[in-house]
């Protein structure tokens, strides 16, 4: 990767008028990668794998906020509840019951993201709609002290074809529009998590305010040096 902070500070600078948040995904990379990262004022990382993380967590500075955005299991939640700021990666009342009982034994409240499906393979978690109307009702009906949930996350199909993933991306801006609408009083649903290094300009335009991006900061993954 390179050693300068042009890619941080041209990626921050495009998400300014969209009032976006830049999640730095670090999976697979050396803390020392990340160090540049951080020392560029990046304090937000994302990463997948939990023992990774923890790993991660434990070794670099203590003011990184660190968001979970893979696929989690719920007999993991306990490893990552004492110090992960927001869990992208939501997609069943198990787990979201799980993380609150994890963080209230740690005192701590846990901002989390439902995560849908919307893309057309089959290789992608999240919950369907009637599921996330599921979820949301049941969130509502039970007092989880210790999370809050903020919002929703999509990956879209991976493809070249970018009308493709625009409408999957205004179809789930539209679904977090229409939750947002019927809960707002009762919480503070604000964040759309929707864009990765292919296709964040076209998220943010479909209305992402949060976008996860990897390779365009830290150059290609190498998944064999895990
Ligand atoms: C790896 C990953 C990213 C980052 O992908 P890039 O294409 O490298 O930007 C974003 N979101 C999720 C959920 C990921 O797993």
């Amino acid at each position: 990767m390179e050693n300068d902070c042009a890619i941080i500070q041209s990626i921050k600078e495009e998400l300014k008028p969209y009032n976006a948040t830049l999640v730095a995904v670090s999976k697979t990379k050396p803390n020392s990668d990340i160090e540049k990262v951080y020392a560029c004022g990046q304090l937000i990382f994302g990463e997948n794998y939990v023992q990774e993380l923890v790993l991660k967590h434990e070794q670099l500075p203590a003011d990184i906020e660190w968001h979970f955005i893979g696929h989690l299991q719920s007999n993991k939640v306990k490893y990552i509840a004492p110090f992960i700021s927001m869990i992208h990666s939501v997609d069943s009342e198990n787990l979201l019951e799980t993380i609150n009982a994890q963080a209230a034994k740690n005192n701590r409240i846990i901002d989390c993201l439902l995560q849908v499906y919307i893309a057309t393979e089959e290789t992608k978690f999240g919950v369907d709609e009637s599921e996330l109307q599921k979820i949301i009702e049941n969130y509502l009906a039970h007092n989880y002290n210790h999370i809050r949930l903020r919002g929703l996350m999509g990956m879209a199909t991976n493809t070249d074809d970018m009308n493709i993933v625009q409408n999957e991306y205004k179809r789930l801006k539209s679904i977090f529009d229409n939750i947002a609408l019927l809960i707002a009083k009762e919480m503070q649903f604000d964040t759309l998590s929707m864009g990765m290094t292919g296709d964040y300009k076209i998220a943010l335009e479909c209305g992402s305010n949060m976008i996860r991006i990897g390779s365009k900061i830290f150059g290609e993954r190498n998944y064999n040096t895990l």
